[in-house]
């Protein structure tokens, strides 16, 4: 007898998703018949544009069932070229694109393309927390470097700087960011490049937010300011623009030598994306007018909750992007406990800020990604727990 199979030990040392916690505690209450207000949830309530579902449902219909070229159809490979080299200025190769199962496996690619167990990656935090738990899974450490409420939440170079050690690999970053809402200004990601060249670092950018933006700064991309040969590692994706969550498209982009590097690995883990889904995706390109109409609907939501926030006498950053706002917790009981409280007391769902960072345990996170009329019954709880006139 050799015992019980086990675990990795990355994998049982690694905490559940403090999202999902949330999630079953916020179903439990639904199920219960109570109400719940679901700020907790990062999701678009728009359904895709109908021209990108038909497009899907066409090439399901025309037999596109087949395995789709590894690095995707070169259809949208091209499309995704053409349209951030339109954005920023640049012209991509086709060949720089690696059509991925969601932004998730993008950062998992990157990630695990150039970590080794005991690597390090700088993360200014708080940040979505799959950059501080996938390195972990992958036995690198992610080494957190918490941003000021009064900077804005944009990272600190000179401390970013000060933390590469020996071990530092990669530096991860996200504009327009969740769970704040920040965007790095041009600035900000000239000196991340210049670090990651000097210091032979890979800088990879998570720009899933790029069409979600409340001015008055404009986006700045990492291919607007880097060189072809930049160790510069673009994640993108479909759901959050085109309200596209449950497609799981997204993409990797860097030098067609990188990206070949990329490839393999997402060889190996998924073969390719969905191949009738991608041809939605070519669609969803071209959806300008509804990504506008999407942006508006989530600038005017900003607005309401920041006047319902700034009424309740919470503390929080404006966001400038995304579609989430983070707030001080206005009492001692701490993020969890606050959370915990909202929920129970209110049906109030939010996220607790320790989630997203170790330093932000007094922070938690609103999204107003929500249906409006959802929303408005949200603010009009949230007014009621701090008893400010409706
Ligand atoms: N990156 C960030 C910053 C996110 O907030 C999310 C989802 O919440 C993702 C990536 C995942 O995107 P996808 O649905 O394309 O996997």
């Amino acid at each position: 007898m050799r015992g019980l199979p086990r675990f990795s030990r990355a994998l049982t040392q690694a905490p559940a998703s403090g999202i999902r916690r949330i999630v079953s505690a916020a179903q439990a209450r639904q199920a219960a018949g109570l109400p719940v207000y679901p700020f907790h949830l990062g999701e678009p309530s728009f359904d895709t544009p109908l021209a990108v579902r038909e497009a899907a449902a066409r090439a399901l219909m025309e037999g596109r069932t087949h395995y789709a070229p590894n690095a995707g159809i070169p259809e949208l490979r091209q499309a995704i070229a053409a349209d951030l080299s339109r954005r920023y200025g640049t012209s991509l190769p086709a060949e720089s694109v690696v059509v991925t199962v969601g932004a998730c496996e993008a950062l998992t690619l990157a990630l695990m393309a150039v970590l080794e167990p005991g690597d390090q990656v700088l993360v200014p935090t708080p940040c979505w927390p799959n950059y501080l738990h996938l390195p972990r899974l992958l036995g690198a450490e992610a080494v957190e470097l918490p941003a000021r409420p009064q900077d804005g939440f944009r990272p600190d170079l000179v401390e970013l700087e000060r933390s590469i050690t020996p071990h530092t690999r990669a530096i991860v970053v996200n504009t327009p960011n969740n769970p704040t809402g920040a965007m790095l200004r041009r600035d900000d990601l000239d000196g991340l490049l210049g670090l990651a060249r000097r210091r032979g670092l890979w800088l990879i950018c998570d720009e899933i937010y790029q069409d979600i933006t409340f001015g008055p700064s404009r986006h700045i991309g990492v291919l607007e300011l880097s060189a072809p040969d930049d160790p510069a590692i673009l994640v993108g994706g479909f759901s959050k623009s085109y309200a596209m969550t449950g497609w799981r498209l997204g993409y990797l982009v860097a030098s067609p030598e990188h990206s070949a590097q990329f490839l393999k690995l997402h060889q190996y883990l998924v073969t390719s994306a969905t191949a009738f889904a991608q041809w939605g995706a070519l669609e969803a390109l071209s959806a300008e007018a509804e990504v506008e109409a999407m942006r508006q609907t989530y600038q005017a939501r900003r607005d309401r909750v920041v006047e319902t926030l700034r009424r309740c006498g919470i503390e929080f950053v404006q966001p400038e992007g995304a579609f989430y706002v983070f707030g001080r917790v206005p009492t001692a009981e701490g993020g969890e406990a606050f959370c915990e409280r909202m929920l129970r007391e209110h049906g109030l769902g939010f996220v607790p800020g320790g989630v997203f960072g170790r330093d932000f345990g007094d922070w938690f996170r609103l999204c107003f990604a929500g249906p409006t009329e959802e929303l408005e019954e949200g603010l009009a709880a949230l007014r009621e727990a701090f008893r400010v006139p409706q």
